[in-house]
């Protein structure tokens, strides 16, 4: 697995550098950025969740330092350090606190284990929230001063910039767009985190297209997926719609529908200009017409909930860095603490 991003030469790139890590379930990516989001190098490792995040920060300085030789870098061309990790976290105080995906790593101090073994300083960033930065500095954001971020995977996450400023909030929970309550009937549908019932993330994140998508099956609504049940996935249900399959195409819009709600209530709180949607389930993206059909119906029914101003005033868009956004924002956080601290030392 690379990364997307055009590789810029060296002697191209604009100092100061940055490192981006991007930590996952699954991978750990790790890109060297320059000061106006070229990436220069990338490497990936297996986050190898079991060994802890103390074994894994280790082997991250390992890849780093072996991506930089290739270049004929060391650690000390590297400014500062942006670290995406998935919630709950204390930003402030640079813990991890629980992320669910991570029973490992629980209670960890990881900025002080990463500013140790690297040696340089490190920014600290939730995952959502650094791909939403990542889309403002140099993707689909770029020409705006406010955007949200949606990201549509196995959860909904967010991230949410206003007037240039990342919000972060009190308890780190900024931008926890897939926890906003779409209904509050008491069998409203359950929240795989916490508990919580009738949060965003029940009804359009990919697990929940997925779980949708078998219980109409399984009370008996037709469609080509029937014999393939137990293997349901967002994925074949975009492939079914691909098709015709009704129910599928059924499926799509009403995910459009529940997001078009959460995105109203988002745009009337803090009026951003842009909402982006990433993640991995796009239903194709702008390429597909089923893709084109989700992004349509969003608008459509955005436009049915708001006011005639507001809805003219928005632009909701996919988003353009697919999964290099985590590390390209989290570099891109790194940059912007370094010359606010630049600055202030000035
Ligand atoms: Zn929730």
């Amino acid at each position: 697995m690379s990364t997307k991003q055009p590789i810029t030469p060296l002697d191209k790139a604009q100092r100061p550098l940055f490192l981006g890590i991007d930590v996952g379930g699954t991978n750990t990516k790790i890109g060297l950025v320059d000061n106006v989001g070229n990436t220069l190098g990338y490497t990936i490792i297996d986050t190898e969740e079991p060994r802890g995040p103390a074994d894994a920060m280790k082997r991250v300085v390992v890849a780093s330092k072996q991506m930089l030789e290739a270049l004929g870098l060391k650690l000390e061309d590297v400014a500062r350090v942006g670290l995406g990790t998935p919630g709950s976290q204390d930003i402030p105080k640079g813990m991890l606190i629980a992320p669910p995906n991570h029973p490992h790593w629980h209670n960890f101090p990881i900025v002080a284990c990463l500013e140790s073994e690297i040696g340089i300083g490190v920014s600290f960033a939730n995952d959502a929230n650094a791909a939403g930065w990542g889309e403002f500095w140099v993707g689909t954001g770029a020409k705006y001063s406010s955007m949200v971020l949606l990201t549509l995977g196995t959860g909904v996450g967010g991230g949410i910039i206003i007037d240039n400023k990342l919000v972060v909030g009190h308890s780190s929970f900024g931008g926890e767009c897939g926890h906003m309550i779409i209904d509050p009937s008491p069998d409203a549908r359950l929240c795989a985190w916490g508990g919580g019932r009738g949060h965003l993330e029940a009804y359009a994140s990919a697990s929940a297209v997925a779980m949708r998508a078998k219980e109409r099956i399984s009370s008996g609504t037709r469609s080509i997926l029937t014999n393939s049940i137990k293997e349901i996935t967002a994925k074949s249900v975009y492939e079914a719609a691909a098709k015709g399959d009704e129910l599928a195409l059924e499926i799509v819009e009403s995910t459009a529908d529940y997001l078009a709600i959460g995105i109203t209530t988002i745009v009337h709180m803090v009026d951003p200009g842009l909402v982006v949607l990433g993640g991995a389930m796009n239903f194709g993206g702008t390429q597909s017409p089923i893709g084109q059909r989700f992004l349509a119906r969003i608008q459509k029914t955005f436009q049915q909930l708001t006011f005639e101003y507001v809805f003219k005033g928005t632009t909701i868009e996919f988003a353009s860095l697919g999964g290099d956004a985590g590390y390209l924002g989290a570099a891109g956080i790194a940059q912007a603490d370094y010359h606010a601290s630049q600055k202030k030392s000035a």
